[in-house]
């Protein structure tokens, strides 16, 4: 290999604006700490979004040694009609995209200018695992989520053979290698329905990881010892915690809601927010609007509007009255208290903000880590995927958050939500929380550190892709 040539590296993404987010942030750090390194992201899209994703790559330099290939939309008109689940749309358009990334790979692995040597492809699209090892590529996943749930990634086909009913109706908890026992309806929704087709894609990957060179998590070893240590100690893949991997609160943003936050007192707002996609359903909408203005606390709520799929398909979609479904008089008789910021507000920048004291957080990953770099403590309130899993690893094992317990149908009444705030915001429990999130808020920037874990497990992963590279082009 040419001394000068950088070592070119092939991501996988999915059309999923958090999975995006975090591999486009790890690949800007593998650059910052490793400057020999060029990395191509390849992204599959879906017809009906997309823009947000786009533009978290039109703010690279054009100058960075990250480019980028977004894959046209595949045809899926004779599967979809306005009936079907986004993230069902999702998966089929990532799928029927795998023959374009196969091309694209194919056209990278041969590059004259810097071929590629290495695949780093994201957890849901595990069958490029396969292909890149058959290209006699290095194979990694990267994993944006938690070592607990690539613990149980990795050992759910040793508990699809002990248990025979459906994990929820389990009396016991389940005990996934490594970490605190959890309810069977903690689980991730592809777990919940044996007899469902997710549920055998579920277990698939788990043993697609298998055969990866490697997979890089988005956690650090303070954080997560005991699952780690359970994956090294099992037969699994080489793990390479190089969390945290988040978005850079430095950037600039001049959103009203940070000059609202400016005029409030320290840890004295809850910040509400559900993520890049999640909304709630008409009945908990009212109860959440009614449970923050009896808590009496200030609160800075990211709104968006009721959908039956639990989720909005694009964050930037236009609508006309999005704040028509909040109850009546509601803005009005909590001007002073709080601020409604529909869609969309720079969390990176508010989680930052010495005026936020709390977060209700639907325990998406990427927010949870926000969350700890910024010493942030939960009301985790769990909406879909895997995030009940890390509502229980935020509640049970790193007791940082307080999780409601919904009514029969699943609801979160109005005096309890109010309560939970007042806890957390105002209690000794809150204060604790805080404390707790502190110290892992240090663990998380030593792990950063030149000599700290997340940065040696970075270069570890580096070497490897180096040298792979280094004795293929001498040969
Ligand atoms: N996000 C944001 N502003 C919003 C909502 C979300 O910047 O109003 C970002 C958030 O900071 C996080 C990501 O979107 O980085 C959401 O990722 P997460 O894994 O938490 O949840 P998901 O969107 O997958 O449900």
């Amino acid at each position: 290999m040419e001394a000068n040539m950088k070592t070119h590296i092939a991501f996988v993404s999915v059309p999923i604006y958090s999975h995006l987010l975090s591999m486009i942030e790890f690949c800007k750090r593998l650059i910052h700490l490793h400057r020999h390194f060029h990395c191509t992201i390849i992204i599959p899209t879906v017809e009906s979004s997309g823009n947000a994703q786009k533009a978290l790559l039109e703010g690279l330099p054009s100058t960075s040694s990250i480019q980028y290939i977004f894959l046209p939309p595949p045809n899926i008109n004779d599967v979809v009609s306005h009936e079907t689940n986004p993230a069902a749309l999702v998966q089929i358009s990532m799928y029927r995209s795998l023959p374009n990334i196969y091309e694209e790979l194919n056209k990278l692995f041969v590059s004259e200018m810097s071929p590629v040597g290495t695949v780093v492809v994201d957890a849901l699209l595990d069958q490029v695992v396969e292909f890149a090892n058959d290209q006699n590529a290095l194979s990694f996943v990267y994993f944006p989520s938690t070592a607990m749930m690539l613990s149980l990634c990795l050992y759910s086909s040793e508990l699809d053979k002990a248990v025979s009913c459906e994990f929820k109706d389990l009396t016991e908890p389940i005990k996934i290698p490594g970490c605190v026992p959890v309810h069977g309806s903690d689980l991730p929704d592809s777990l919940q329905d044996r007899s469902n087709q997710e549920y055998q894609i579920f277990l698939q990957a788990g043993q697609r990881f298998h055969k990866a060179n490697g997979v890089l998590v988005n956690t650090f070893s303070e954080l997560e010892p005991g699952p780690l240590r359970a994956i090294r100690e099992g037969p699994g893949p080489i793990v390479y915690p190089v969390g945290p991997i988040t978005q850079n609160a430095a950037e600039s943003s001049t959103h009203d809601c940070l000059k609202w936050l400016d005029k409030k007192p320290h840890n004295s707002v809850i910040y509400v927010c559900f993520g890049s996609g999640g909304t709630l359903s008409q009945e908990q909408l009212d109860e959440l609007a009614m449970g923050l203005e009896l808590s009496g606390q200030n609160f800075l709520w990211v709104y968006k509007p009721p959908s039956k799929f639990g989720t909005v398909a694009d964050v930037g979609a236009e609508n006309n009255d999005p704040l028509q479904y909040l109850p009546s008089g509601f803005l009005e008789r909590t001007q002073e208290q709080g601020m409604v910021v529909p869609f969309w507000a720079p969390q990176a920048q508010v989680l930052n903000h010495m005026a936020i004291g709390g977060y209700v957080c639907h325990c998406g990953w990427n927010s949870i880590v926000e969350s700890i770099i910024n010493g942030v403590p939960l009301i985790a309130w769990p909406l879909f995927a895997e995030q009940t899993l890390n509502a229980a690893m935020v509640s049970d094992a790193l007791k940082v958050a307080l999780r409601p317990k919904c009514k029969d149908q699943g609801i979160v009444e109005r005096h309890k939500i109010a309560k939970l705030v007042k806890r957390l915001i105002r209690g000794e429990e809150g204060e604790a929380f805080r404390h707790r999130m502190n110290e892992l808020k240090l663990a998380a920037s030593k792990a950063l550190q030149e000599q700290g874990s997340s940065t040696r497990a970075l270069s570890e992963f580096a070497l490897k892709c180096k040298s792979f590279m280094n004795k293929k082009t001498s040969v």
